[in-house]
């Protein structure tokens, strides 16, 4: 079955296209065909394509909104000139998978989309206004181009955390403003986090019940998770993502009294303010140079900034007192699992987040941190009574998955 796996943004549109099948599944042979993205839809696009090894094409082209994107994306691909040959015309994309962010506490799976799905996600945008009106403009335009012949999937970034006890998931605010808007923590990353803890028991050759690990999503958002037996018991981000582990441009933690202390002091609103904490706070905000990790560690390197060290201080930091939280929420973990762009590429940053975690049982292990760049590897010593791994994410995998899953009725798990 060809999936393409589509995760829609405000002016961007993600995709794959993976065949794979309930055999295949079994097997680990999934097929990951093609990969790309649509950039600066609403104006001249330019849109990044790499079939399968094959180096990264780069085409241009005015694409006015969502359905357009995935339009000329269709016909790219059925095209002579994309020279994909698995894929002669759009009869041989077999089903569709949305990344959507918000499922609220309406959905706990993923889940075929229908007429009440759609409406259902559609009453979660109050909770996720920045995203889920981008994930419905996707799934519209898939419905108008594809038909309803070609079922639908919905993967949700919050399904993975819907096991989160109340005792971790309320906020202690009047209980009636649970009851009357829902606020509460949901968490995200939750198809990350969920793939690599996949990941790691197939590595340790565990059963899910025997999974009890902290994994740490560190990309541009960040995130972290408590999986206790198989499932997460807690998680960093809550209402929206921008509680937490501090991120690029995202505090993450704060005094909650520090919104009204800004609004008054700097004249703004409290959505001004509320923008300002998503998007010129964390490593921006601190090092006032740049949300990238990877520019940061290269000015360390050069300069010493003083602000620049402090903002990767601040950023390890908070990641090591989360570890030690959730090792205390989950009674104790086996291992750490680092994903997302920075867990994955970044020694320096996993060696600070580590330091000084001896008492727990963590001993990195600095030669094999140092090499596992980009790829799954153990990078504590073997005998460290507290694992560390890095396993890089791949969220859309999962999203191909359980589109398959679901349409086949054999809901996950994975
Ligand atoms: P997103 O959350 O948008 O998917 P990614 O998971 O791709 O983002 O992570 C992006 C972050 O990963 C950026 O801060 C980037 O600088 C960082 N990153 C990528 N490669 C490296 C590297 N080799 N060293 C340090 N940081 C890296």
């Amino acid at each position: 079955m060809n999936v393409l796996v589509l995760n829609s943004g405000s002016s961007s549109l993600k995709f794959q296209i993976i065949a794979t099948d309930l055999e295949q599944i079994k097997a680990y042979k999934d097929d990951r065909i093609l990969r790309g993205e649509v950039e600066g839809i609403g104006g001249e696009a330019i849109v990044k394509i790499r079939y399968r090894k094959e180096p990264e094409k780069t085409l241009t082209a005015p694409v006015r909104d969502m359905g357009a994107a995935l339009d000329y994306l269709l016909r790219y691909i059925a095209s002579e000139r994309s020279g994909i040959h698995e894929i002669k015309n759009t009869a041989e994309i077999h089903a569709v998978g949305h990344r959507v962010v918000h499922g609220g506490e309406l959905f706990k799976e993923s889940t075929l989309i229908d007429d009440r799905v759609l409406k259902g996600i559609e009453d979660c945008i109050d909770l996720a206004p920045l995203h889920n009106p981008n994930n419905v403009k996707g799934i519209l335009a898939a419905r108008e181009l594809f038909g309803k012949e070609v079922p639908q999937v919905a993967v949700f970034d919050t399904a993975f955390h819907h096991s989160i006890p109340e005792q971790a998931y309320l906020y202690a605010i009047p209980y009636h403003l649970y009851r009357r808007h829902r606020i509460r923590r949901y968490g995200f990353h939750g198809t990350s986090h969920r793939y690599v803890a996949f990941r790691y028991r197939a590595l340790r050759g565990l059963t899910r019940e025997q999974t009890n690990i902290i994994t740490l999503h560190l990309g541009n958002g960040c995130s972290a998770a408590a999986i206790k037996a198989g499932s997460p018991v807690d998680t960093s981000m809550g209402l929206t993502p921008l509680e937490g582990l501090v991120m690029g441009t995202r505090s993450g933690d704060l005094d909650p009294a520090i919104v009204g202390v800004i609004a008054r002091k700097e004249g703004m609103s409290s959505s001004e303010v509320e923008t300002l904490l998503n998007t010129q706070s964390g490593l921006l905000g601190i090092s006032g140079l740049t949300n990238d990790m990877r520019e940061l560690q290269a000015e360390l390197t050069d300069h010493d900034d003083r602000r620049v060290r402090l903002a990767l201080e601040i950023f390890c930091y908070r990641a090591r007192k989360y570890i030690g939280s959730y090792l205390a929420a989950m009674g104790g973990a086996d291992a750490v699992v680092f994903t997302g762009g920075i867990g994955e590429n970044s020694p320096e940053v996993r060696a600070r987040i580590c330091r000084e975690m001896e008492w727990a049982g963590l001993r990195l292990d600095a030669p094999k941190n140092q090499e596992t760049v980009g790829h799954e590897g153990l990078i504590s010593t073997e005998d460290s009574k507290l694992l560390a791994y890095a396993i890089p994410t791949d969220e859309e995998l999962l999203i191909a998955r359980d589109t398959v899953r679901v349409i086949k009725d054999e809901p996950h798990p994975s």
